[in-house]
């Protein structure tokens, strides 16, 4: 297959942890017998340097007319008293909006090497974890409107959640393709003993279940989720839910697998192009060191392969790759641990690219 990737560098670390990355894809590449295409994009401060603003309408250009998107990271404090159009999140902000992208999807895998990290107890732990909170991007409260105003004497703030059908089902169906390529489990997170917005939300996510009859799916209110994601999470495989619940979920879901540096996330819309990301920032505080680790990124494009590429034997690759890297003892600094070794960016790609 023919494949052509946007690749936005970005700042900071960014640079170190995507150039491990695309040596990751160039070796599956050769591998598998496919051609990845790379197109470097300009976004974040390095844009703002070279052209005045985080994204470029160029820019974004490129990045719709490619398969798919990668970025290191962007940011950084030379750029943090640009005036607020002219942010490096800017431009994240307007290429999420610019690719329609109304799905967020970030994994939550304990690797087993790195079981000491996590903050639970090692009973939890050894069950394994390993879900992928799907989380809708774009509606939902964060974007209904919001006001305030003077009210019998005192401030009164009022922010609308809102959630029409067509929102949901999208959200929805990428819930249930995401259980397709996994364990075929779903789990819709909602508030519906309380709000409308769930109620609606349920609804239509029972309809959607009768066309996935493959995939076994069950409902879970927020609070209780939030209580078994620490209680026992290897009872998840996908859960879908809305923007505020996917917002504080997922962050905490990324919270108990330990590294920030380990975790991948994409982001989808319509069709398969996605956008592939760490999680993590910039980390100016390291960057330029090569210390940085570049296991999130590597993971992401792996995303990549899996749900815009329907590339699963490369995905099972490079994930088997950054198994074998950990079990054979290597660690970046910001996972480091007793009778481990110290690997730089540049080793710990090295190894990787081996073990394809
Ligand atoms: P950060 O994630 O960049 O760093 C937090 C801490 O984690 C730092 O100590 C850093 O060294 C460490 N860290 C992060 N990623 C690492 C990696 N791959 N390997 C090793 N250590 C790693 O968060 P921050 O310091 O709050 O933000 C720094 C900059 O990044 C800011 O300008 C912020 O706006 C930006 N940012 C960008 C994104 C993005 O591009 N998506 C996301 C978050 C923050």
């Amino acid at each position: 297959m023919n494949k052509t990737i946007a690749v936005i560098r970005g700042d900071g670390i960014g640079p170190e942890i995507v150039g491990q990355t695309l040596r990751v894809l160039d070796r599956v590449a050769e591998k598998f017998g496919h051609t990845f295409i790379y197109t470097d994009v300009d976004m974040g401060g390095n844009a703002i340097d070279k052209w005045g603003e985080p994204l470029p309408a160029a820019m974004l250009q490129k990045c719709l007319d490619s398969d798919s998107v990668l970025l290191g990271a962007v940011g950084g404090p030379k750029w943090d008293n640009e005036p607020a159009h002219r942010r490096p999140e800017k431009g994240l902000l307007g290429l999420r909006a610019g690719m329609g992208l109304y799905s967020n999807n970030r994994p939550a895998k304990l690797w087993p090497q790195l079981a000491a990290a996590s903050p639970l107890k090692p009973s939890i732990v050894e069950n394994g974890i390993d879900f992928i909170v799907v989380r809708e991007l774009i509606g939902g409260v964060y974007f209904g409107n919001h006001s305030t105003e003077e009210c019998e004497g005192e401030k009164k703030a009022v922010d609308i959640m809102a959630y029409s059908e067509h929102e949901i089902e999208r959200i929805g169906r990428i819930g249930f393709e995401t259980a397709r390529k996994r364990r075929r489990k779903l789990t819709s997170v909602d508030k519906a003993n309380v709000l409308d917005t769930s109620r609606l939300w349920r609804a239509v996510m029972h309809r959607l279940a009768e066309e996935y009859p493959d995939v076994k799916y069950s409902d879970m209110l927020v609070d209780n989720a939030a209580m078994q994601i620490v209680k026992d999470p290897s009872q998840f495989d996908v859960i879908v839910t809305e923007n505020l619940f996917g917002d504080i979920l997922s962050d905490e879901a990324s919270m108990i697998t330990g590294s920030i540096g380990m975790i991948p996330s994409s982001s989808l819309g319509e069709g398969s192009r996605g956008l592939y990301e760490p999680i993590h920032g910039s980390a100016p505080d390291i960057a330029g060191q090569n210390k940085a680790n570049p296991i999130g990124t590597i993971l992401s494009a792996a995303m990549m392969c899996r749900y815009s590429f329907d590339m699963a034997s490369e995905a099972d690759a490079i994930e088997h790759a950054v198994h074998t890297a950990l079990n054979e003892g290597l660690r970046t600094g910001d996972m480091m641990a007793d009778g481990c070794r110290l690997a730089s960016c540049t080793e710990m790609g090295d190894a990787i690219v081996t073990h394809i």
